[in-house]
């Protein structure tokens, strides 16, 4: 039997494409050239190589497959999708069981063992690709440098690094400030920093040619609240009146003061995720040090709560990494101990109107946790993943937090692709993710809807 076959035997509750993205955000692929076929060329300035892992580094990309780097960018693994909307990063891991094929045009398939056909209802979805010289700004920047899109979803950088590195203090899983110097080692250029006004100039370029529906800004980690609420405050302003029209702009970053909350939503910004990491009492200040001399942990908490107030329920996220409690000397031994704790943090969260996301661990080169080679042996099964996501759906449902969700928080257009967001939920509600988006999205903004109706056949269509 398939591990997949045996995980959908295991949980039947779960709709078999939950079990395939979580199967593939875990195990990841083994490199190929089809997976090329599902690659977007991204510009340097994005910096995120979570499309790899192991010991993957881009002087390796360059050596290894020289045709995937250019002078501005470099050719990266996208997203496939499954027939309820949802998809998943495709993520290349050496040692994976599975390789991605392409068994029909556009049509992908998961081989286990590189032989066996396991499950062929992958989809790709091309996007639309820029080359420099479509869009620049008044100074010359390309937009695409200052403003990341996914389709109608916009994500804005403005500080490309961060602070806790300097003493050490970064989070054990991360490796933020290598991405940089990572991609200098090839000579690609990545600013740490970009002016709000360019970016603003860039946000009405991308806001003129389609209606932009939901994004957030993010950047690395800020030692002192103020200034990181200073530094989003400028955006928030800026980017907000350069469109005529409202986009649910989203702010994912550490927790703050309720002052700062407050500029925050008074610059115009509707909603927020601090990325807690880790709920775990014993180990919130081991893994993520710099953001528990930010602030303790009993701060961050109360910045929920007056975030919930401030923004209102549903408009406030929490992210935790899964299966990070389980790394280093100090982590949980067993995976269901971590997942007790994670599912505790959940818990917290969701009874406080709070939203939770999950990220997969990932093995990232140049993090703290990733110098120690017995890490690797405890990274958390699957099964860990999608236990969670049994238990989050009934506590969603126990405290009527998906009928309270503002759907732009986590939306579907892209989010689904990323941490649990709630997908449980989504298909049991709505039984795909266009329709779930449909009664906040026209279906002439909705690509996903239009993308699961142009998979159906004449028949279904007429149904
Ligand atoms: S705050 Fe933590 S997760 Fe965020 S960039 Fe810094 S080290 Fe990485």
């Amino acid at each position: 039997m398939s591990r997949i076959a045996e995980l959908a035997k295991k949980y039947p509750t779960l709709h078999k494409d939950v079990i395939v993205k979580w199967e593939m955000m875990v195990n990841g692929m083994r490199d190929s050239r089809d997976l090329d076929k599902v690659s977007v060329w991204r510009p340097a300035s994005h910096g995120s190589y979570l499309s790899y892992d192991e010991d993957f580094t881009m002087a390796r990309l360059k050596a290894e497959t020289p045709w995937r780097v250019r002078e501005d960018a470099v050719l990266l693994p996208d997203r496939l999708w499954m027939k309820t909307g949802l998809g998943f990063l495709l993520h290349r891991k050496e040692r994976s069981p599975y390789v991605i094929r392409e068994v029909s045009e556009g049509r992908f398939g998961i081989y286990e063992g590189g032989e066996e056909l396991v499950y062929d209802g992958l989809y790709a979805t091309p996007r639309k690709q820029r080359t420099a010289a479509e869009g620049v700004t008044s100074k010359g920047t390309p937009v695409q440098d200052l403003v990341e899109l996914n389709r109608r979803c916009y994500r804005v950088v403005p500080v490309r690094f961060c602070e806790y590195f300097r003493a050490g203090e970064e989070c054990k899983f991360c490796n933020f400030n290598h991405t940089q110097e990572d991609a200098r080692s090839i000579g690609l250029n990545r600013p740490v920093t970009i002016a709000p006004d360019e970016t603003a100039e860039a946000f009405k370029i991308y806001g003129s040619e389609v209606k932009l529906l939901e994004g957030f800004l993010e950047s690395g980690g800020f030692k002192k609240s103020d200034t990181e609420a200073s530094v989003n405050c400028r955006f928030v302003e800026q980017l907000s009146s350069a469109l005529p029209y409202e986009t649910h702009m989203k702010l994912v970053a550490e927790a703050m003061p309720r002052k700062e909350l407050l500029r925050l939503r008074d610059a115009g910004l509707l909603g927020v995720r601090f990325q807690m990491e880790v709920f775990d009492e014993r180990l919130f200040s081991v893994v993520n040090p710099g953001k528990a001399k930010h602030m303790s942990r009993e701060e961050w908490l109360e910045a929920f709560q007056n975030a919930v107030e401030i923004f209102g329920v549903g408009n406030v996220a929490a992210k935790f990494v899964g299966g990070v409690t389980l790394q280093g000397p100090d982590g949980y031994s067993t995976w269901q101990e971590a997942r007790d704790s994670h599912m505790e943090g959940d818990r917290w969260m969701i009874s406080h109107g709070v939203f939770p996301s999950m990220q997969a661990l990932r093995w990232a080169p140049g993090s703290p946790f990733s110098k120690d080679i017995a890490n690797r042996q405890k990274f958390p099964p699957t099964e860990f993943f999608l236990d969670l996501a049994v238990a989050h759906h009934e506590t969603m449902k126990e405290y009527g937090l998906y009928e309270k969700l503002n759907k732009f928080l986590y939306c579907g257009f892209c989010c689904v692709t990323n941490p649990y967001a709630g997908e449980v939920g989504m298909i049991e509600t709505a039984g795909d993710i266009g329709k779930w988006m449909s009664d906040v999205v026209p279906y002439e903004q909705n690509w996903i809807a239009q993308f699961l109706d142009s998979l159906k056949s004449p028949a279904e269509k007429g149904k």
